[in-house]
């Protein structure tokens, strides 16, 4: 049998079923990418996410190479290049891992009907996530709509399941990685900018980070996860959204280091195993509830109506975007944004929360632009998370959380190294005003090189105002 794995969000050879399936049931192996098009000509991911799929696309194939694989690339419609690649090849059966984004879903089973039509085989496995949607379901079958229930019913089905891992598959006899591969694309025949990598792509690396992280950062991640000039996260997360490591893998990893004993604590492990169970949360909420890629996913009777489209609001919009809010902490966020393609969560958070609630801006424009941007961009997080801080999300409080970009920077950023290093302009600013720096008198400004309003800008809008109008609407409109 000849057998065709349609790699996707899986770019690894380690702990991957689709790829270890096709090389146990088939003679003859052909694994495939395809360049989607339509998708990147929409320009909805950025230069970042895309060298990142291209720098984990190269190491793939040379890792497949090893196996005696060689990887394949089509460019083109999806389900018009599969098709046409299985016709071309000659497949008799097509392997790959699931998908759960709306349109992934959609085209999966266009694919799918086609092929059977045809009267090949497909096989589809779990492997973007550790449990699908309707494994982790609450007592009435219902899908979990609050974190922390869906959470503990999570950790119950690992206890009562736990899925294994997968080896990687054994070197083909019959390899053909010595016929020589076509070239390429490049980020510019793509349609995209070469920019640099702030996060090492491919699967290696993913692995050798994970390690790092266990040995080190994990051991004080309750503390470090919110200091945003730490290098205290795992920084996994574009290596999630491509697949370069497996959650499957990464749990295992977590808990083994904890067996290991030695310095782990336990808090620390299981809080960063809960944001792997957040990621898999919005991926169900997506999955059951696919409505939320357009709009909210509760309909909130207060929430006040965004600014009205115009020059005023494109002015805040771009703002933010630039990184010029005359706020420290949200400029910096957005700059780190803007040059690394990542952000920290925390920052994350605080710049979501300014633009909608203290610039009313919707939430859909910082949701695209942050998809435009991040290395990571995933629809399900990103829309979940920006849902959250809309508060039109799958957020548990009651009224509206409104961050204090002050306080958040004061907490989490008290000498100011985030911000000094990536608004370079306040450098020299002391931490008493750093925070606030329009409140520095003229001669500290002066001392400082940082003239407010013409080296750095001043607030383009006052904080308290700004919570106390969105709050007033929110009361007119109904709920608080
Ligand atoms: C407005 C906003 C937009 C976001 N957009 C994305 C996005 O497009 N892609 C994305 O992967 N994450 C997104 N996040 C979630 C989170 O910020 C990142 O996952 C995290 O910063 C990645 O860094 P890390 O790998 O060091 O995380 P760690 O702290 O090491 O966490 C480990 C992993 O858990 C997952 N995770 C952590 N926090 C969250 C969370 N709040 N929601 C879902 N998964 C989480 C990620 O896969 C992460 O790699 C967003 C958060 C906010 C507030």
């Amino acid at each position: 049998m000849k057998g065709l794995v349609w790699f996707r969000r899986d770019l690894r050879v380690r702990d991957n079923p689709a790829l270890f399936a096709a090389c146990r049931d088939c003679r003859e192996v052909v694994p495939l990418f395809v360049f989607d098009e339509p998708r990147l000509r929409s320009h909805l991911f950025g230069s970042a996410c895309v060298g990142f799929m291209l720098g984990c696309l190269n190491e793939l194939r040379a890792s497949l190479g090893q196996l005696g694989l060689m990887l394949q690339y089509r460019i083109g419609e999806q389900t018009e290049a599969v098709l046409q690649a299985v016709r071309d090849l000659g497949i008799d059966a097509v392997y790959w891992n699931r998908d759960y984004e709306p349109a992934a879903r959609d085209r999966d089973r266009r694919v799918q009907d086609c092929l059977s039509q045809q009267g090949r085989t497909v096989k589809t496995f779990k492997d973007h996530v550790v449990f699908e949607a309707e494994e982790v379901r609450g007592l009435t079958g219902d899908p979990f709509q609050r974190y922390s229930a869906y959470r503990d019913r999570w950790w119950n089905q690992w206890r009562a399941a736990t899925p294994p891992m997968i080896p990687a598959p054994k070197r083909r006899a019959d390899g053909n990685e010595t016929s020589m591969p076509r070239d390429w694309p490049s980020a510019q025949d793509l349609g995209y900018e070469q920019v640099p990598l702030w996060i090492e792509p491919g699967e290696r690396a993913a692995q050798s980070r994970l390690q790092w992280f266990l040995r080190g950062p994990i051991h004080d991640y309750v503390n470090g996860r919110n200091l945003p000039a730490l290098d205290g996260t795992s920084k996994l997360s574009p290596h999630f959204r491509f697949g370069t490591l497996s959650s499957r893998t990464a749990v295992h990893a977590a808990l083994a280091a904890l067996t290991a004993g030695g310095a782990v604590s336990r808090a620390d492990v299981f809080t960063w195993l809960d944001e792997l169970v957040w990621r898999e949360f919005f991926q169900q909420v997506l999955m059951a509830f696919p409505q939320v890629t357009k709009g909210p996913f509760k309909a909130k009777d207060g929430l006040p109506a965004p600014r009205p489209e115009g020059p005023d609001r494109d002015c805040l919009f771009a703002a933010w975007c630039e990184g010029r809010t005359g706020y420290p902490i949200v400029d910096a966020g957005m700059r780190q944004l803007n040059q690394t393609g990542w952000m920290h969560n925390r920052v994350r958070m605080v710049t979501a929360s300014f633009l909608v609630k203290d610039l009313r801006i919707d939430w859909q424009s910082g949701e695209r632009y942050f998809m435009q941007h991040l290395v990571d961009g995933d629809l399900a997080a990103n829309n979940g998370n920006w849902q959250w801080c809309a508060s039109t999300g799958t957020d548990a409080m009651q009224g509206y959380r409104i961050f204090n970009p002050r306080i958040q920077s004061e907490k989490f950023d008290r000498d100011g190294d985030y911000i000094r290093h990536y608004v370079p302009e306040l450098a020299e600013v002391p931490v008493k005003w750093l925070h606030e720096p329009h409140l520095m008198p003229p001669d500290e400004q002066e001392r400082a090189g940082c003239r407010i309003g013409v080296d750095y800008p001043a607030p383009m809008v006052d904080h308290k105002t700004a919570r106390e109008e969105y709050l007033t609407l929110a009361k007119q409109k109904g709920t608080t």
